[in-house]
């Protein structure tokens, strides 16, 4: 183990020992190697670089009171990548090689797996880019697959803390018959501005609306939105959005739990009648809302009043946690030990 305050560790890089890559060339996938350089070399015309062909994924490893290793739902992951990949026109990454790489990166870096009880993890950040060149607009013949991995601290520094967000009327991520449902770079190059423009002005993350209507709720920049009331999980269904895999998890607990899950869409004035509203993702399960800023509307919707997260999503939370780290029956079966 290394010496690390891992419960201070914030989201975002940090130097491991080795990544794995494996190159698609002449229309099959290559044997995966290991790397211990942070940088890869990458032709100047490649259409990752011009055209935005590339894809990511983003998971985690928890390490559990036993010692024990386990890794979170990766089939999704790997469904997902190859989604995407057909949705830009990739080299789809076959199962059994993302699960190599996946775990022969994780084995390289154990050490960087985070002790139980600092609530920490290894998050995993597998990368599929067309590398081979083209000038003309085409799909690459070349593609790269590789996978780092960094440990990240608990995205909540001081607990479960609800956060505020924006509505961004003004910006879209991601068109309806366009690439949101895909997990690739450019939505998240469309989305940067409202983004940032969200943190500047105090709040988390911006949150889009439908493109063609603005009338429904879509996203938030990097995470699916929920709405809790009457015993019920309301998730948006659209088009362009990514379809998030804590999502379905937590859908599938809240079932667990005796809600009523509905997938439909979600009109901006329903705001006003959800008990709970959160953000889910790998990174944080949930980032729990307590206020809406309708930035253009000059509306602001607002939730757990006392200044804490919702009993429903406070236990959602830590029912997909303690599955995570193994404290609890994995009665789906959607954690996997790596030894
Ligand atoms: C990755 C991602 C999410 C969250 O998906 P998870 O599988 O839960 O991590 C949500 N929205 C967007 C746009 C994403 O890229």
């Amino acid at each position: 183990m290394i010496n690390v305050e891992w419960g201070k560790l914030p989201f975002g890089y940090f130097k491991t020992d080795y990544n794995v890559r494996c190159y698609f060339r002449n229309g099959e996938w290559g044997k995966l190697e290991v790397s211990s350089s942070e940088y890869i070399s990458i032709h100047m015309a490649a259409t990752a670089l011009h055209y935005g062909q590339e894809a990511f994924e983003g998971l985690k490893v928890f390490r559990g009171r036993d010692g024990k290793i386990r890794i979170f739902r990766w089939q999704e992951n790997a469904k997902r990548l190859q989604n995407s990949a057909r949705g830009i026109l990739m080299a789809e990454v076959p199962d059994e090689v993302f699960k190599e790489a996946v775990w022969t990166v994780v084995k390289l870096n154990e050490k960087f797996v985070p002790p139980y009880g600092t609530g920490a993890s290894l998050y995993i950040r597998p990368l599929l880019a067309g590398t081979g060149p083209q000038v003309g607009v085409k799909p690459a013949s070349e593609y790269l697959f590789m996978v780092f991995v960094g440990p990240v601290g608990p995205y909540f520094k001081e607990g479960f803390k609800p956060v505020k967000v924006q509505i961004a009327r003004d910006f879209d991520r991601a068109a309806p018959l366009g690439t949101g449902v895909f997990k690739v770079g450019g939505n998240y190059a469309a989305s940067l501005r409202a983004g940032e423009r969200a943190h500047a002005e105090g709040y988390s993350a911006a949150l889009f609306l439908d493109a063609r209507e603005k009338k429904y709720i879509d996203e938030a920049g990097p995470a699916n939105f929920f709405g809790i009331k009457n015993n019920t999980y309301v998730t948006p269904k659209s088009v362009s959005i990514l379809p998030s895999i804590t999502n379905m998890s937590l859908r599938q607990l809240a079932i667990d739990l005796g809600l009523t899950v509905e997938e439909r869409p979600i009109p901006v004035e329903e705001l006003e009648s959800f008990e709970e509203v959160g953000a889910c993702g790998t990174a944080a399960v949930i980032s729990p809302i307590c206020a809406i800023d309708d930035r253009d509307n000059n509306q602001i919707y607002t939730y757990c009043k006392d200044g804490n997260a919702g009993p429903i999503s406070t236990k959602l939370y830590q029912k997909l946690q303690a599955i995570q780290f193994g404290d609890e029956p994995d009665i789906h079966g959607w954690v996997e030990v790596i030894e």
